[in-house]
């Protein structure tokens, strides 16, 4: 088919297979930040909180899409999903996940102040919140949490942006790494067709909750009789392990999206 002879006749949705920097008004651009706080929220996970007031006009970015950020006092960068919306005065949360030993890691741990500066790159990446026509699954294994903090904080914003079910899978290691909770409450008290379900790898004292992997927490009423867009955000084992559990169903009109949390 030649598409330059094609003539649109109604209404139509043109899928772009390319990186989504090319979606937002501009490209990625290397901007000047500030260290505000540094919240642990897990045994295991910080919330890292940017100012980076200083760049004039709104930081252009689609929840889902990371930046490249630079660890403080360092030339090493490494890729954050950002975990909130785009706002006027460019406040900026990372969710970022505490190894026991890593450069950004120790920062956080160790060295982090208030008012340390940084430089970032954003916005990146082609993961990010499509026009919602079918219900969508979103599954967070740990951190990839982050890329959907941004998805819901844009969806509370705007609840008309999803009239249909939207159904949150999170799992993490222990229950010490679940995070955010009272904010994930507060999305589904904002938007009446958002629901979540929380499941932990490992058994401990005071979960009642579900033990397992995410893929456990999936039953065929999720899956709108496979007509959904998964978005799937997290370490590349969880993603892989996701995608290959809806490979195996008839999902042949849903539309899978991931984004892999690989060493960056
Ligand atoms: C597109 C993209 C988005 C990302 N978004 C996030 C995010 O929002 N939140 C987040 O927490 N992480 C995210 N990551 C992962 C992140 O960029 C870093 O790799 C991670 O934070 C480790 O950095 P570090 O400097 O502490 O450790 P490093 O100094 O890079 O590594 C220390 C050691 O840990 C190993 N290691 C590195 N990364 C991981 C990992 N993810 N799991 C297990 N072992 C690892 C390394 O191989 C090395 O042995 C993202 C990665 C990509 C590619």
């Amino acid at each position: 088919m030649l598409t330059c002879q094609m003539r649109v006749a109604s209404d139509c949705a043109v899928k772009f297979d390319f990186d989504s920097t090319l979606c937002t008004s501009a490209g990625p651009e290397e901007i000047e930040a500030i260290v505000k706080e540094v919240e642990i929220v897990s045994e295991s996970a910080a919330i890292v909180h940017i100012d980076a007031g200083a760049r004039a006009g709104q930081l252009d970015f689609l929840p889902g899409q990371y930046a490249h950020v630079q660890v403080p006092g360092t030339d090493e960068w490494r890729s954050y999903s950002f975990a909130c919306k785009p706002n006027d005065g460019n406040q900026l949360q990372f969710l970022i996940r505490l190894l026991p030993q890593g450069v950004m890691s120790d920062y956080l741990r160790d060295r982090a102040q208030p008012g340390d500066k940084l430089r970032l790159k954003a916005p990146l990446g082609a993961f990010y919140l499509h026009k919602v026509t079918r219900p969508l699954i979103l599954v967070a294994g740990g951190t990839g949490l982050a890329a959907f903090l941004g998805m819901l904080d844009e969806m509370a914003a705007d609840p008309a942006r999803c009239p249909l079910p939207v159904t949150l899978f999170y799992g993490v290691t222990q229950v010490v790494d679940l995070c955010e909770m009272e904010r994930i409450q507060k999305y589904a008290e904002q938007l009446p067709n958002f629901s979540y379900h929380s499941i932990v790898m490992k058994a401990s004292e005071g979960w009642q909750g579900p033990v397992g992997v995410v893929t456990d927490l999936f039953e065929e009423h999720h899956f709108n009789g496979g007509e959904v867009d998964a978005y799937l955000c997290g370490p590349p084992p969880m993603v892989d392990a996701v995608k290959g559990w809806l490979d195996q169903r008839e999902m042949d009109n849903s539309d899978v999206h991931y984004e892999k949390f690989s060493a960056s």
